[in-house]
């Protein structure tokens, strides 16, 4: 090759002083995209006469010109990739409505409207407005709870892992810990109830068996070393057959009698009865607090429906204990979950409200001759635009809870099944994770399966349609 055409590459300088590199200097910094440019000018540099001609040289009989353009675009897409934007909005047509890969519970209108916006100010987090003194930012959500539970007061950690670990550490460090052998939790992402216990500094004692424990059980281990009595609810598991344990209040009755607090981790933490939806029972925070836990604690991301966090509930005795740990400051929430959890907690004070503005509520009551109806429009949209590309089917399936809640109460659902002689099912599958914004469906049986119920919207399912035609469109360049 003649080396004569490296004389035709422009030089940084000039490079640096084309429009559109100046305006890639905006999103990215200088520094990188000097480097950048530097990089790809040193690879065109280093090809020797036997390498392939780099495509950035267009020829013209044995003319070779350079193209700016192409250099502009292979600079412009090598920056995205360097930085690459990986937490996105997605879609969620798997039919888990507690997707933890998938965030958890979308928050409400409101509730996302209002910590967009106060985020953007400042705000009375740590101060009073009457006296100009400081106060404590966790006495926002402190009287709707108290309306909404029962429970005279409350504090917000991070999430339900951090709830449980700051109450074990205060009330139970060098302590006993009496729980059930049936509630030796592990919960997905490894929080295993022994691992935390350990942390905390309490020592574990176990009583019952797997499938059976009385409240004789409990009341044998007490000793002078007991510092709480635990219960943890089998949040993503159930057993089943030959099995009992004691009703709470009875534990909640036992704790008093010995002087001894007791701690509900509830984990998912329903603040309606979910049967009212169709779907199984799951103990509610106010039954827990009505039975005389002294403290419980509950995620407000499962089945509450509101941002990451961990409440932790019960009396006032307890609870500030609990806010003079100095772990607390390690735990404590930002500004944008209290409010999150404020706009959410407050569509429970009128539960027709919350059911139907929840999404993650709204999605449990959704009835199957809803989600049909969207289907079929859906399909006939498809089948308009794509012929006969897919093969499309509409089948009885199941939603589920997820998020380890409810692991035994599938909700009944209507799947679009969704299949090509084009493409692969892992194919289809690929592409809409690909798509802009990402879809995530399931696939079973080598098909494309997708769960409308836990579609948020119109504008969604025009996403999905849109993406589907591109795959057609495509056909098989697709992987
Ligand atoms: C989900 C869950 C946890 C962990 O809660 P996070 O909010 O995810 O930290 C702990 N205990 C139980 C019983 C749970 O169900």
């Amino acid at each position: 090759m003649n080396h004569d055409i490296f004389k035709i590459i422009p030089s940084v300088n000039v490079l640096l002083e084309l429009p559109e590199i100046i305006s890639l200097m905006e999103e990215f910094p200088r520094k990188t995209v000097l480097e950048s440019i530097r990089k790809k000018l040193d690879e065109i540099r280093k090809i020797t006469p036997s390498d392939k001609i780099d495509d950035l040289f267009i020829t013209n009989g044995d003319k070779y010109s350079f193209s700016i353009q192409g250099f502009i675009s292979y600079i412009a897409e090598s920056l995205k990739k360097s930085i690459p934007k990986t937490h996105e909005h997605a879609i969620n047509a798997t039919g888990v409505i507690l997707h933890t890969c998938l965030g958890r519970a979308p928050l409400s209108k409101n509730a996302a409207e209002s910590a967009g916006k106060i985020s953007g100010g400042y705000t009375t987090l740590e101060i009073d407005k009457e006296s100009g003194k400081r106060m404590s930012r966790y006495r926002h959500i402190q009287s709707l709870i108290t309306t909404l539970t029962g429970a005279t007061d409350s504090l917000l950690v991070n999430n339900n892992a951090a709830a449980v670990l700051l109450a074990l550490d205060t009330l139970a460090n060098g302590k006993e810990v009496i729980i059930s052998r049936s509630q030796q939790v592990e919960i997905g992402g490894s929080f295993r109830m022994p691992d935390v216990m350990k942390k905390s500094g309490s020592l574990l004692v176990e009583v019952g068996t797997t499938n059976r424990t009385n409240i004789a059980d409990y009341r044998d281990a007490i000793s002078e070393n007991t510092g709480l009595i635990l219960i943890v609810h089998p949040s993503n598991y159930r057993i089943i057959g030959f099995t009992s344990f004691p009703d709470i209040k009875e534990i909640a009755a036992l704790g008093k009698e010995y002087n001894i607090p007791t701690l509900y981790d509830l984990g998912s933490g329903a603040m309606v009865d979910l049967r009212r939806l169709n779907v199984a029972y799951e103990p509610t925070v106010q039954e827990s607090v009505d039975a005389g836990i002294d403290i419980v604690t509950y995620s407000t991301d499962k089945l509450l429906g509101g941002p990451q966090g961990g409440l932790i509930l019960g009396k006032k005795q307890y609870i500030d204990l609990l806010k003079k740990n100095p772990l607390l400051r390690a735990l404590r929430v930002d500004k944008m979950t209290i409010e999150a959890l404020d706009a959410t907690l407050r569509l429970y004070i009128n539960d027709e409200k919350a059911v139907n503005e929840i999404p993650i509520l709204k999605m449990m009551h959704t009835s199957m001759e809803e989600i049909e109806r969207r289907i079929i429009r859906f399909k006939d949209k498809i089948v308009e635009s794509t012929g006969s590309f897919f093969n499309l089917n509409i089948v009885d399936g199941f939603s589920e809870i997820g998020g380890g809640s409810c692991p035994a109460a599938p909700i009944p659902t209507r799947l679009l099944l969704l299949s090509s002689e084009e493409i692969s099912a892992n194919g289809i599958s690929k592409a809409l994770r690909l798509n802009s914004p990402p879809i995530f469906g399931r696939i079973e049986k080598e098909t494309t399966r997708l769960d409308f119920r836990t579609v948020i919207c119109d504008h969604e399912e025009d996403d999905i349609a849109n993406a589907l035609i591109n795959i057609a469109k495509n056909g098989k360049q697709t992987p």
